[in-house]
């Protein structure tokens, strides 16, 4: 048994993944969760094989708790004229390629699974309820619940916390994360309550002018899960990832669409839609590997490197994070800190290029006039080979 102790920050798939790496190198970890319980929250995520082969490498993958679908195909088209811009395969072709499967999940699903591996590992402790209210670069975390205040001294800590972390905004001098300018409309609902031929067994992607339409099965194509992404600089962020939304809000940009994807949000909402807007804040994209690592502490996931979801990645890096620390963590067993430094070094050059990637996707898929004309074009020349991305699921 590894005598050092690790901390983790918070509860969601990066510190539940981190929690599961270190535990399983036989630290003593700590993870503390500020709400009270863990629950079913959030909606559709994608995972691409590079998150896929990290789970079935790491035991994880129970397919009957994560309940995945597995998309025959990624089909792109105009939202503006409905045309057919093109489209990749995905089940089957991916495993061939990649190695691993291309799942849709539910993000309460992939959660849970990650949290049966972490109950699984008698050197976990799990605190739910446990807000951390600070810590210090020299181990010291100071955290309360609903018995008390405590400070207490680890080996190492990993800021797990998501995007609005107050850890991550004090090691960057007390920047905020900023408001992106782009907002997420999401919905999700029974497929069953769809008509036939909406209930296809694709990630279905729309683009047009300063905005897009993603979506696809989840829970084993039970239910059907639909994300209106746009541009509205004029939106203030929310620090909340399932606010109520009027529906007049998301007709307003449905109005500018074709006629056949009017009629796709005309079936959601006949089958009950209860939209929910999730605005987009972002940091600075990371620039060095010492912005991710201070002595003891480590950060990740979207604490470390939020990005927006145009790339359908943010899950997919919080596990390559877990799966570079333990890997770090096998390497330098007895030399904690250090393992996470290198860490770090393994893993700002990726994330900042998924960062970017994910930015200059924003662009693409918004673009109007000559831009989308040029993008059009080039997906109808080079077919598959435009859309597909071996420099990610490769990784
Ligand atoms: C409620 C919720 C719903 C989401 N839904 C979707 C979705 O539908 N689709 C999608 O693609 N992505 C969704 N995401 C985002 C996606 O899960 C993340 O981008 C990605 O998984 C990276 O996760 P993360 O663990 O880094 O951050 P997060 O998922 O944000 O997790 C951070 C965790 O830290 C906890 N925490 C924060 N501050 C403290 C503190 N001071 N003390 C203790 N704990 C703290 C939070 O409660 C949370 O559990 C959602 C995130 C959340 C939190």
């Amino acid at each position: 048994m590894n005598t050092n102790s690790l901390v983790v920050a918070g509860g969601g798939i990066a510190g539940l993944a981190s929690a599961y790496a270190a535990g399983k190198r036989r630290l003593r970890v700590t993870l503390l969760e500020q709400a009270p319980a863990f629950g079913e929250v959030g909606a559709g995520i994608q995972l691409g094989p590079n998150a896929t082969r990290r789970l079935k490498k790491w035991g994880v993958l129970n397919l009957k708790t994560l309940q995945p679908s597995e998309p025959e195909a990624l089909q792109i088209r105009s939202a503006t004229d409905g045309r057919d811009l093109g489209s990749l395969r995905l089940r089957g072709r991916v495993k061939t390629h990649y190695g691993a499967p291309y799942y849709t999940v539910h993000r309460a699903d992939l959660h849970q699974v990650l949290l049966d591996a972490v109950q699984a590992c008698e050197d976990i402790d799990i605190r739910t309820g446990a807000t951390v209210r600070n810590c210090e670069v020299t181990g010291s975390v100071a955290w309360r619940d609903g018995f008390g205040d405590y400070l207490e001294r680890f080996d190492a800590i990993v800021n797990a916390q998501g995007i609005w972390s107050q850890i991550r905004t004090e090691a960057l001098g007390g920047v905020a994360p900023t408001w992106t300018g782009h907002v997420a409309y999401r919905a999700l609902v029974p497929a069953a309550a769809l008509p036939e031929k909406f209930r296809q067994p694709n990630v279905g992607v729309w683009l047009g002018p300063d905005l897009h339409v993603v979506h696809y099965p989840v829970r084993d194509s039970s239910l059907f899960n639909m994300v209106l992404l746009v541009e509205a600089p004029s939106r203030a962020p929310t620090q909340d990832w399932s606010l109520s939304c009027d529906r007049a809000e998301v007709d307003h940009w449905v109005a500018r669409m074709h006629g056949s994807l009017r009629e796709l949000f005309d079936a959601v909402n006949a089958a009950g839609a209860d939209w929910r807007l999730w605005a987009l804040a972002g940091r600075a994209h990371v620039s060095s590997f010492d912005e991710l690592y201070d002595d003891h502490l480590l950060h990740v996931g979207d604490a470390a490197h939020p990005m927006l979801p145009y790339l359908a990645q943010g899950a997919a890096m919080a596990i390559e994070d877990a799966d570079a620390l333990g890997a770090m963590l096998t390497r330098y067993p007895h030399a904690v800190k250090f393992a996470l430094r290198e860490t770090a070094r393994m893993r700002w050059e990726r994330v900042r290029q998924v960062q970017d990637r994910a930015k200059r996707n924003a662009m693409i898929f918004h673009a109007s006039g000559l831009v989308a004309a040029g993008r059009d074009w080039a997906m109808a020349m080079g077919k598959e080979a435009t859309i597909d991305m071996p420099w990610l699921y490769n990784y």
